[in-house]
């Protein structure tokens, strides 16, 4: 993960495209986005709407599907917080980055199910980077 010194405190954030198949989703690419929320952005993080509207035009463009969103969490866990659950969409993985002194620690991924919990979902191997 490459973060910018604005987002070595702060929770940087950003978008998932990929494919699915039989239910197991590829991740092809990431795009980092900006995170709007306006306040506690080192527990927070907020799109725009704008940024997801360009987001799923990319999508189309590139022919992949916006599969997710990836977050961090600087001093963390990578297990969702309260707030993550509230307001996560169903059909979206959510990956969530623990780090450590600007590093990756932990990598997880996250899914809600039927009753809007999340379950965990298992990467298989790992070969994105994550740029903000
Ligand atoms: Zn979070």
């Amino acid at each position: 993960m490459i973060a910018s010194a604005e987002s070595r405190s702060e929770e940087c954030c950003g978008f998932l495209f990929g494919d699915e198949d039989k239910g197991d989703r590829r991740l092809l690419r990431s795009l980092g986005a900006t995170n709007v929320a306006v306040a506690e952005r080192h527990r927070r993080f907020e799109i725009s709407p704008l940024e997801y509207l360009n987001a799923e035009k990319i999508a189309e463009q590139h022919d992949l599907n916006l599969i997710g969103i990836y977050h961090s969490h600087p001093n963390s866990s990578a297990i969702p917080s309260l707030l993550d659950t509230q307001l996560a969409q169903p059909f979206f993985s959510y990956i969530i980055i623990a780090t450590k002194d600007n590093k990756a620690e932990d990598i997880r991924s996250w899914r809600l199910n039927s009753k809007f919990e999340f379950e965990e979902e298992e990467i298989f191997n790992q070969t994105i980077q994550f740029n903000n």
